[in-house]
């Protein structure tokens, strides 16, 4: 089976530019970014989607949000304001399956998304 290419980021095996690390969480810039700041947080240890979350990951999945919080204060896109989303299974646009933020800022979004 391929390995993973976000367990490869977080294990330094593959190359990535990261702009924030901790014990759960690894953050590293798009390689194909859709705004200005397009940075993605994800989880150290592999879990697919936020469909494949379990109550046991209740603490990770606040690292997550708190990871994504910390690294767009760090970026400066706070204000006037910033995106996170995560696509979730194919028809939403993931395409990578380990779970992972998008934290998107620098211009301004539409509402609804495409
Ligand atoms: P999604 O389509 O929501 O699953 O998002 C996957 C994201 O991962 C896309 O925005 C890709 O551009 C990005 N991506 C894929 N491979 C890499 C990589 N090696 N380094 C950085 N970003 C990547």
């Amino acid at each position: 089976m391929p390995e993973c290419i976000f367990c490869e980021i977080a294990q330094k095996r593959a190359q990535a530019d990261i702009v924030y690390e901790d014990d759960d969480c690894v953050a590293f810039r798009d390689i194909n970014p859709q705004a200005p700041t397009h940075v993605l947080v994800v989880p150290k240890r592999h879990i697919e989607s936020l469909s494949t979350l379990t109550a046991e990951d209740k603490e990770l999945a606040g690292s997550l949000m708190l990871a994504a919080a910390k690294v767009a204060e760090q970026l400066g896109i706070v204000q006037p304001g910033y995106r996170v989303v995560i696509n979730t299974n194919p028809a939403a646009g993931q395409t990578v399956f380990h779970i992972h933020l998008h934290v998107l800022g620098g211009r301004t979004f539409g509402w609804p998304p495409g």
